[in-house]
């Protein structure tokens, strides 16, 4: 059985807001200075299905594969720290500035470079731009049946059962693999790697694939690929006005609170 978890590098969610700042005239978001970006929390519950199937299975190949600049191999490692097999990084200044869809072109090619392969476990979401199509997209350029959403992945008898969040509950699927699956919160605490086990993963092999590697023109990934285009990144402005209230007594203030609540249609 051979899986490959798709893991993306984001900046740290935890930032707090006071410092996340972008860069309007480039629409880029700007790295914090001493806030180092970290693995998507999605995508390592992804990583987390995939070492669960291995272990009911007894036995699977397990390769992280990412698409980022040079200083994504942090979360590469961090999947292999949790016991992931081999990385692959797609780094290449022709993948810079794409979009969902020529994001998951690069992640399908180098996907299908990767034959024979099994199982693709992604995250929902990426907790950066939030877009939540990547999987699916990867899914479609492959062929290949999509399950998202996932709270528990399981492989038995070459066939894959999938329990999916609802907005009411939960749901079970059955497809059969090759197949995509994006993976929620609900799956759980992702394992934390040991020392011994961060180690370990500084001698795992990680491999740096361009787009020629691929065997994918340079039109067709990144910015030169995307079918979007990024109109206008700011970080919005929320105002928070405060007024007193002034009275003589506790009635007259409750008064003027309840008038000027109404005017405001509050109440
Ligand atoms: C015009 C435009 C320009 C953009 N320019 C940039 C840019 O310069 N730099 C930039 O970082 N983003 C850029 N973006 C955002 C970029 O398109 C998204 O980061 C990317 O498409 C993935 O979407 P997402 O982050 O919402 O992932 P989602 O679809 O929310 O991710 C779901 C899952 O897909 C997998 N996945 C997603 N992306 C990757 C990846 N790169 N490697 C491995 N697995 C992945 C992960 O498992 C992840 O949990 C741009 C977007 C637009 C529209």
């Amino acid at each position: 059985m051979h899986i490959i978890c798709c893991v993306k590098q984001v900046p740290d969610p935890e930032t707090p807001a006071s410092q996340f700042k972008v860069d309007e005239a480039t629409k880029k978001v700007l790295p914090v200075p001493g806030i180092d970006p970290v693995a998507d929390e999605y995508a390592i519950l992804g990583v987390e299905a995939a070492l669960r199937i291995r272990e009911a299975l007894g036995e699977a190949k397990i390769t992280v594969l990412c698409l980022g600049p040079e200083a994504a191999r942090d979360a590469v490692k961090k999947a292999l720290a949790m016991g992931a097999d081999e990385g692959i990084q797609l780094t290449d200044g022709a993948f810079e500035g794409g979009d969902s869809y020529a994001t998951a072109r690069a992640l399908a090619a180098a996907i299908k470079k990767l034959e024979p392969f099994d199982l693709v476990l992604c995250g929902r979401q990426a907790p950066d731009w939030d877009v939540g199509v990547t999987p699916s997209i990867i899914a479609d350029v492959l062929g290949l049946p999509c399950v998202t959403r996932a709270s528990e992945v399981k492989v038995s008898d070459g066939t894959l059962q999938v329990e999916r969040v609802l907005l009411d509950g939960f749901e079970t699927v059955e497809t059969s693999l090759p197949a995509v699956v994006s993976v929620s919160n609900e799956l759980g605490e992702p394992r934390y790697p040991q020392l011994r086990e961060i180690m370990a993963a500084a001698k795992k092999p990680v491999a740096v694939w361009s787009a020629a590697d691929l065997g994918v023109d340079a039109s067709q990934v990144g910015a030169a690929g995307s079918l979007l285009s990024l109109d206008r990144l700011y970080v919005p402005v929320h105002e928070a006005k405060c007024e007193f209230i002034e009275a003589e007594t506790p009635e007259e203030a409750a008064e003027t609170l309840a008038t000027t609540l109404r005017e405001a249609k509050l109440i």
